[in-house]
Order: C-alpha cells, then sequence, then structure tokens
C-alpha cells in the first residue's frame, strides 16, 4: 500500500469510547450515516411500492415502528455504532422477530409487522457491513 494512503488515514480518532483509525472512524460514520438513511427511505419506497393509495398514514404507521429502538435505552450505552443490534436487545432478539413475522396473517396488524420487518432487516445488514468492513475494530 502507498505511503502516502498510509499517512492520510494516520492518526487516532476518539470516538465513544474508543481509539479508532481515521479509516476505521470513517468507515464506522459512513455505516451510521447509511443505516440510518436507509430506515426513511426503504420504508418509504416500501410505500410507494405498496401502499401508494394512503401513502401519508402508510408512512407514519412505518415510521412508527422505529419506536421498536426504544430498548435500546436499558443497554449500555444507549447507543454503540460498533454493536449488532439483532440478538441482543430485547425487542430485536428471534422471538420478537418471529412474532414480527405472525403480525402479517392479522390484517390490521400487517402494516407494523412489515415495517419492523424492514427494520430487522435493516438492522441485520449493518450487522454484516460491519463484520465486513471494519476492520481493526473489536465487536463488542
Ligand atoms: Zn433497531
Amino acid at each position: 500500500m502507498a505511503d502516502g494512503y498510509k499517512k492520510h488515514f494516520s492518526g487516532s480518532y476518539f470516538f465513544l469510547g474508543r481509539n479508532l483509525s481515521r479509516m476505521d472512524y470513517v468507515s464506522v460514520l459512513e455505516r451510521t450515516l447509511v443505516h440510518n438513511f436507509l430506515h426513511f427511505f426503504v420504508p418509504a419506497l416500501a410505500t410507494w411500492i405498496f401502499y401508494r393509495k394512503d401513502w401519508r398514514s402508510s408512512y407514519i404507521f412505518l415510521m412508527l415502528t422505529m419506536l421498536v429502538d426504544l430498548d435500546h435505552l436499558i443497554a449500555d450505552p444507549i447507543f454503540d455504532p460498533q454493536r449488532c443490534s439483532i440478538g441482543y436487545h430485547p425487542l430485536h432478539s428471534e422471538i420478537a422477530i418471529t412474532i414480527f413475522a405472525l403480525m402479517l396473517i392479522h390484517k390490521k396488524l400487517r402494516i407494523f409487522g412489515f415495517g419492523l420487518l424492514i427494520h430487522m432487516s435493516l438492522d441485520g445488514l449493518d450487522c454484516a457491513w460491519m463484520a465486513s468492513f471494519s476492520p481493526g475494530i473489536p465487536n463488542s
């Protein structure tokens, strides 16, 4: 690897209790930004595809499913970009995800189940990205 590249990414960044290299800091920041953008964009896309007729209320219902992240409040620290939510937080457990899938059966609960499964998929994607693109950062 070219020395210039190494030099550009040298130095350490103290970020949420960790010393990260510049490259790791940028990758964590980038992943966090993309992840949060997707939490708004994918439900919007789903609304456009499946609920175009009443997109306003549908988008609100899908956004309400973000309240599932309230389970982060009982975790310490509350926010850690290097922690995989799936299987860690109670409302992100396998049992919870099974219940969200069962919500698809009931007509009135369907949109919430759908939103929650979108949420879990995006959190799962974040875990996969975290595992593959954060070299040098120990997973907690
Ligand atoms: Zn989540």
